[in-house]
């Protein structure tokens, strides 16, 4: 059974109430989840049931040896996650053969993260679980609890090969929350080949986090990285910092002309937050926050206009830059605004004279606190950190509106807090002492944020999924909610933004895996091999492949043949072949090289692109430089470091057809998904501002070549097709060139992936097809699936990618349509006129 539904739906109590039971009527459960974070949180949960019977416990990497033993005698829910199940449990199942032998139920929850490569693996390692419950004679349920999901049934069947009932339908009770599409205004800055760029979606996001908080809106700012969070807290911050400096000298303490507003909606017109400039006039007129205690009105608050209104602000108008709104179809319940800022905030308004000069005022302002202390908004570096000391801590419950606390409303968290500082978080959160966070996707993984009013969400999520999902946190006891898409320099983001009938009223994404990958199944079948023989009845539970890959690890020596079956013979752990969570290839260690600590290892084909020297390194939201990446001796030395930049490895790639499995005709061309192999060189990385995206320049690197076998989509245009548009001038190879740049950013779309995880080459002329050719092709030794996906959904797909490159409003190209950062020949040449034209021409029915 899987159930598919919303953030909040009550998965956990259909699968607790059966799994219980079971528990009371003496049986054993298996609930596995990607995290240790959520399995800590699901014990806590079953702990609090104070069920006598109910034992429950948790066996991961940080249960001790000694409780390791207890666990497997007498546990009757054990949490864990596929990493436990594949290193340790089932290569020593015998240890487990009392909990087998009893074993009702398998819960994978949060099993939508069972995608590309890592999804392949989980989906073996299942088989495997299968294959030792039978040999204990038990046959349990799988309940599989998933995020909304397209054919949720079908990614069932594939995840578990077993038979699945499919639960869809979310009758939970739920207000109605307006969707906000955000575009950023194109700057003054200039990038790559004159291009324009964008503000930034984090520049973007710290802004409407201040205002929001301002607002008394209780928000949470979902931003991709650790380090990009961290920046939109410290901006935000910066920002109230500002106000509160500037409240503070108008109404220095005590305060008398605090207005209890307890309906808590200045009005967000003035937006004294998105300036960049030093204290000015306009910042003299923004309202007053409302304070934490109200306490009587005693005078009239001047200036508020708002009428006092009853309703909780759930809905702010969007910010006065605005300068377009283009409301769309409604999908439900959902409303969907387009909004474009346009171009930089006010900010001439001359300095206010009243303004007295900043050492009167330092007295007003926490000197402790680094974001008040600081008169730049980018000033401060991000704060060290540490696991058990929290940046946010606050005291309880201020008495009196203390205007410098204003700036700590606003935190950051990130993944890796202990259990307790979660708690102290989700505490501080509904207690409203924090009312703005910014974070990444870790909030998923451990921490209860129920009673949120407003979701921002800093860059597409990668799927509508997770934009549901995220979109989801806000919403408090079915109140109506708020949640803005911001999108960023990115074609996909760009897309999104401009045509809201992509997401609204649209079924989620398939979540994608491929488990018939030979070099994901081989190692699982030696795996299972170590734990059982294997023998012709098992290869159906593998899938058709089996024998083949079989007979390949006979040949390699890897598995013998005998009468009886497959036998794994060698003295090495069979699991030690199959590396789940990386890319294969012996890792690379990341040092630091000051201290000799090691911080971490990358995989091999990684390294090239993450931790080349010169790459800028996050290691749990610490940066960190690359002095030097030494392939040879398998190490990567960093230093501490807090640069402005962010870095982009690009890489050339040649790419050769080994096989074509599938091909239909498109338009005047032909559509094709089959093997190739693809070498893949990085050459350069490219320098981003941080904050504001400029380009600052492209170093070389000496890196060798990689080869990869994967798998690929790739379209042909023949000579008769494209000889009217080289007659028309078009430059045939910057169009396609452009043309596949777009369709990487586009792919995610339709498929499970980030960008990250494909490649592209395209060329007027390729050796193997002796035409124009485009290939996509997935990143991941001997494919993931979204390639495939690409090739079954090629219409949609290539017709999305036009419309991208032409809602942008840029002239020749830029980050948000064409252009991409990991481009190897420096983003030359592009045709954005061009790449329309051989769009149309390959999607024309002729
Ligand atoms: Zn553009
Ligand atoms: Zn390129």
């Amino acid at each position: 059974m899987i159930i598919s539904t919303g953030t909040a739906s009550g998965k956990s109590l259909a699968y607790l109430t059966p799994a219980v039971a079971s528990c009371l009527d003496g049986g054993t459960i298996l609930y596995l989840t990607p995290t240790k974070a959520l399995a800590a949180d699901q014990l806590r949960g079953l702990r609090e049931l104070r069920i006598a019977q109910l034992r429950a416990a948790c066996f991961d990497g940080d249960t001790p040896f000694e409780e390791r033993t207890w666990v497997r005698k007498h546990a009757n829910y054990v949490l864990t996650n596929p990493d436990m199940l594949h290193r340790s449990i089932l290569p020593r199942h015998a240890q487990w053969s009392s909990f087998f032998r009893r074993l009702r139920m398998v819960v994978v929850d949060e099993c939508h993260g069972y995608r590309g490569v890592f999804g392949s693996h989980v989906a073996q390692i299942l088989r495997r679980l299968r294959r030792v419950c039978a040999r204990y004679g038990s046959r349990p349920t799988f309940l599989l609890a998933s995020a909304t999901a397209s054919e949720p049934g079908a990614f069932g069947v594939r995840l578990t090969g077993l038979e699945m009932d499919e639960v869809t339908v979310d009758a939970s009770p739920k207000g109605s929350t307006t969707i906000a599409l955000w575009e950023p205004p194109l700057t003054e800055l200039r990038g790559e080949g004159g291009a324009p760029v964008r503000r930034t979606a984090t520049a973007e996001t710290a802004d409407l986090l201040a205002d929001l908080v301002l607002a008394d809106v209780r928000t949470l700012a979902f931003v991709r990285s650790r380090r990009g969070a961290e920046t939109v807290a410290l901006t935000a911050r910066a920002k109230l910092a500002d106000v509160a400096f500037s409240l503070s000298t108008r109404h220095p303490r005590p305060a008398t002309r605090h207005q209890p507003n307890t309906t808590g909606t200045p009005p967000l017109e003035t937006n004294p937050t998105s300036s960049h400039q030093p204290r000015t006039a306009e910042q003299a007129t923004i309202p007053q926050p409302a304070p934490l205690n109200p306490t009587p009105t005693l005078n009239h608050q001047p200036g508020t206009a708002e009428p006092t209104s009853a309703t909780p602000p759930t809905s702010p108008e969007p910010a006065p830059t605005a300068s377009r709104q283009s409301p769309t179809e409604p999908g439900g319940t959902t409303q969907a605004t387009l909004l474009e800022t346009d171009g930089q905030p006010g900010t001439e308004e001359p300095a206010d004279p009243a303004t007295p000069e900043p050492s009167r005022t330092t007295s007003g302002l926490s000197t402790t606190d680094p974001a008040a202390c600081t008169s730049e908004h980018t000033g401060p570096t991000i704060e060290p950190a540490s696991e058990s000391s929290l940046t946010w801590a606050l005291p309880d419950a201020p008495a009196q509106p203390d205007w410098s606390d204003l700036p700590n409303k606003i935190a950051a968290y990130r993944a890796g807090y202990l259990a307790e500082d979660r708690r102290l978080l989700e505490k501080a959160l509904r207690s409203g002492t924090i009312m703005g966070l910014a974070t990444t996707n870790a909030l998923e993984l451990g921490v209860d944020v129920s009673g949120l009013d407003a979701v921002l969400i800093a860059g597409w999520p990668g799927t509508r999924a997770s934009l549901w999902q995220q979109a989801g946190r806000a919403g408090r006891d079915g109140q109506d909610a708020l949640a803005v898409l911001i999108a960023r320099d990115d074609p996909l983001d760009t897309y999104l933004v401009h045509h809201p009938q992509a997401l609204f009223g649209q079924p989620v994404e398939a979540i994608v895996l491929d488990p018939d990958n030979p070099y994901v199944l081989g190692p699982h079948l030696c795996a299972a091999a170590a734990e059982i023989p294997l023998t012709d009845d098992d290869l159906p539970i593998f899938g058709t492949t089996t024998s083949t890959v079989l007979d390949d690890l006979v040949s390699q020596g890897l598995l013998r043949r005998r009468p009886a079956g497959w036998f794994w013979t060698k003295r090495e752990r069979a699991t030690d072949l199959a590396d789940i969570r990386g890319g294969g290839g012996a890792p690379i260690q990341v040092v630091e090289s000051s201290t000799g600590r090691l911080l971490g290892s990358v995989d091999e084909p990684s390294a090239h692109t993450t931790v080349h020297t010169g790459a800028v390194y996050i290691h749990q939201g610490e940066t960190f430089l690359v002095e030097l990446l030494d392939l040879e001796a398998g190490v990567a030395l960093v230093s501490s470091a807090t640069p402005d930049f962010t870095t982009f490895a690009r890489d050339i790639t040649d790419i050769s057809i080994l096989a074509t499995q599938r091909s239909h005709p498109l338009g005047p061309g032909t559509l094709h998904f089959g093997e190739v192999e693809v070498t893949r060189q990085v050459v350069s990385y490219l320098k981003r501002r941080l904050q504001s995206g400029e380009m600052l320049g492209d170093e070389p690197l000496d890196l060798p070549p990689r080869t990869l076998r994967t798998r690929a989509v790739w379209w042909t245009l023949p000579a008769s097709a494209v000889a009217p548009l080289a007659e028309a001038g078009i430059d045939l190879g910057g169009a396609a060139h452009a043309a596949e740049h777009a369709s990487i950013g586009l792919l995610p779309l339709f498929a499970t992936c980030d960008r990250w995880d494909i490649g592209g080459v395209s060329t007027e002329l390729h050796a193997d097809t002796g035409l124009l050719t485009v290939f996509v092709y997935d990143g991941h030794e001997g494919g993931a699936g979204f390639a495939e996906r690409g090739y079954a959904r090629a219409a949609d797909w290539l017709t999305a990618t036009r419309e991208a490159i032409t809602s942008c409003e840029c002239e020749r190209g830029c980050p948000s349509c064409i252009q991409s950062p990991k481009c190897g020949n420096g983003n030359e040449p592009l045709d954005k006129r061009g790449a329309v034209r051989l769009l149309n021409t390959l999607l024309s029915s002729q």
